[in-house]
Parts: structure tokens; C-alpha cells; sequence
């Protein structure tokens, strides 16, 4: 048998499974949500129905999937789990749609990126519970309308701007996640730490958190590779001074700030003096997507202090120039 580096360690699919938040009283931060979920689903329950369908839309890693879960767990329903672009024939959904117990709560991720046809279908299914199925083809083709058991539509998305009107307004419920403040991150880190026995400080865990861009996703997976480095560099337990080395080690910018971020402000410093400049032109400049930069990158950014939306177009703060390492202009020698 050949032994593998991460033999002994658990597969990350089994440690994520046991670190996911599976009630609400698990489930950290997004408060107003939480509390409005609550309700809705205190009152479902209490009609006998299933909850109205819920739109989560916010930036990866902040707890989309796991909200679905949440939901499933509390409503005692079960979760059935497809993407977008799974789904690429009106047949597929249809399969899934027929086999729904009551109740249930279907997950689709990445719900902008059903195709048209696909999209259309779920309209009548989201509506009044029932669907269209064509029989046969050809001449004797025809159609029966289907009537499904009452179920729940959780969509995920990260670019809400994509999804169509009619799609849109067909959820009840919509919900959009922020960033987590370092303070809830560093609860989730404490909270992992303690169901994967490792043994952490707590200044340990806030500079984790501190260093996570604001996402659970981030935090979770920092603290699995600093606990690599604690048990073969320290002596397992995680205290500030091996965090420092092992995220400087893994190159983890000291705000948490990822490869896109730096470029779309490095961008902005070097190709147009800081700005004010487009939110298109600095898409081309970087080779990125307009909406994805104003729905993924750009909030956090701003959240954070380095960017600012002016009527004019974005404009970098003195921050991110103090950030790279840079002095800005005008500011020499005071
Ligand atoms: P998304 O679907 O938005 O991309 P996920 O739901 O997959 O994000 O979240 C990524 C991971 O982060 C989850 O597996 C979970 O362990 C953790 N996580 C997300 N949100 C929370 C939260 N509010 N509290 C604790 N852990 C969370």
C-alpha cells in the first residue's frame, strides 16, 4: 500500500459535514435574516404548508448552501440539492420536481445560470405546484399537466443582477448575505476548532479571522492549514505566533484581500491615477466580468475602506494605497 501525506488526516468533505451549521441557533451572524427566517418558518409550520420559496444572494462561501440546509432541518423536510447548470433539459427538473415529498425543499445553486427553457418550466412548478409533461413526439405528441406536492425553492446566487424579472419575482422570500464581521468569523473558528478538538488561543483566532475576506468558507478553511503547521512546526496548539507564520507561509494577505482584489486596486492606482474611472473599464483592465467585480469583489472592498463608488465611477481610498505599500500622490513628505 502506498502511504499517502494525508492518510491520517479526514477527508475535507467528512470535516465539512461536521463543522456546517445544521439549526438555526448554529448558524452565526446575518442576524435579520435569521430572525426573519424564524418567523416565516414558525408560521409555515403552524399552517401545515411549505414555506414560500427563499432567494439567497450574496458573494461564495457566506452560507447559501448551508442556509438550505438550515432551512430543510428546521421546516423537517428533506433537501434535494441541483445547480443551474445542471439542469440543462426541462426533462431533468421535471424528474426532480415529480419525485418531491411534500414539504421538501429543493436547492438550486447557481440559479442565474439555468438555461431559458429550464427557467420557464419552473415558473408554473413555483406557481401553482404543477407542470407540463409532453407525451410522445411527432404526431401523436400531446401534453398532461402534472400537479406536484406543495414544495419549497431555495435559489443561491452570486450574481442577482443576472437572474430575470419573472424568475426573480416569483420568490417570496429574498434574502441577501453580507460579509461577516471578524467578530462572528472568530465565533465560527472557536466553534470549528472545538468540534475538530483542536486547541486554539484567542488571539489566534481572530487574526484568522481578521485575515478571512469576511466568508465562513475562508475562516474554516484557514484554520485547517494553520493546524497543519501547528502540529508539524509547534506542538499542535495554535497560538498567535505560528497563525502569523503559517498564513504569511501560505502568502493570505494581512486584510484578507485576495489576488483580484490587489489587481482591481493596484488597477486603479497604476492605470488611472486612483480613479475616478468606470466600473467597465476597470473590468477590461483586468480581465474580469463587470457584474461579477460590482457584485463580488466590489462590496467587500468597500465594506473594508479601500474602495469608494462616487458619482464619477470608483475611486481608491488612502487605505489602499497604505495596503500595497504605496504613498499617495500629494501625500509625499507630510
Ligand atoms: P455558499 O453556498 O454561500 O457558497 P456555504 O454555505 O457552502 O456557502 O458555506 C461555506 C462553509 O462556511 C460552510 O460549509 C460552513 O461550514 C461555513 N459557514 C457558512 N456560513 C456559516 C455561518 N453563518 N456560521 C457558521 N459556519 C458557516
Amino acid at each position: 500500500t502506498i502511504d499517502k501525506p494525508g492518510q491520517l488526516d479526514e477527508p475535507d468533505s467528512d470535516i465539512e459535514r461536521k463543522i456546517r451549521p445544521i439549526d438555526f441557533a448554529e448558524f452565526s451572524g446575518q442576524n435579520s435574516i435569521i430572525e426573519n427566517l424564524k418567523i416565516f418558518v414558525k408560521a409555515a409550520k403552524l399552517r401545515g404548508e411549505a414555506l414560500d420559496h427563499v432567494l439567497l444572494h450574496g458573494p461564495p462561501g457566506l452560507g447559501k448552501t448551508t442556509l438550505a440546509h438550515v432551512i430543510a432541518n428546521e421546516m423537517g423536510s428533506n433537501l434535494k440539492i441541483t445547480s443551474g447548470p445542471v439542469l440543462d433539459k426541462a426533462g431533468d427538473l421535471a424528474g426532480l420536481l415529480t419525485n418531491l415529498e411534500p414539504g421538501d425543499v429543493l436547492f438550486i445553486d447557481e440559479i442565474h445560470r439555468l438555461s431559458s427553457v429550464v427557467e420557464e418550466y419552473l415558473y408554473s412548478a413555483m406557481e401553482d405546484f404543477s407542470i407540463d409533461l409532453m407525451l410522445d413526439k411527432g404526431p401523436s405528441a400531446r401534453s398532461i399537466q402534472l400537479t406536484l406536492n406543495p414544495f419549497t425553492l431555495v435559489g443561491a446566487t452570486t450574481r442577482s443582477g443576472l437572474l430575470t424579472s419573472p424568475l426573480r419575482a416569483r420568490f417570496g422570500i429574498k434574502c441577501h448575505l453580507e460579509y461577516y464581521d471578524h467578530k462572528v468569523l472568530q465565533g465560527i473558528i472557536t466553534r470549528s476548532s472545538a468540534i475538530l478538538n483542536i486547541e486554539i488561543d484567542e488571539s489566534a483566532s481572530l487574526e484568522i479571522a481578521l485575515r478571512s475576506r469576511g466568508t465562513p468558507r475562508i475562516s474554516n478553511a484557514l484554520l485547517r492549514r494553520v493546524r497543519d503547521f501547528a502540529q508539524v512546526k509547534g506542538n499542535g496548539r495554535i497560538d498567535l505566533e505560528i497563525t502569523k507564520y503559517a498564513l504569511d507561509a501560505l502568502v493570505i494577505d494581512k486584510r484578507g484581500l485576495d489576488d483580484m482584489d490587489n489587481r482591481i486596486l493596484n488597477t486603479i492606482i497604476h492605470k488611472f491615477k486612483g480613479g475616478p474611472v468606470g466600473v467597465n473599464t476597470i473590468a477590461t483592465a483586468v480581465g474580469e466580468d463587470p457584474g461579477t467585480i460590482e457584485e463580488v469583489y466590489e462590496p467587500f472592498l468597500i465594506k473594508e475602506g479601500f474602495l469608494m463608488r462616487t458619482p464619477r465611477g470608483r475611486e481608491v481610498t488612502a487605505l489602499a494605497y497604505e495596503h500595497l505599500g504605496l504613498i499617495k500622490p500629494g501625500e509625499q513628505g507630510t
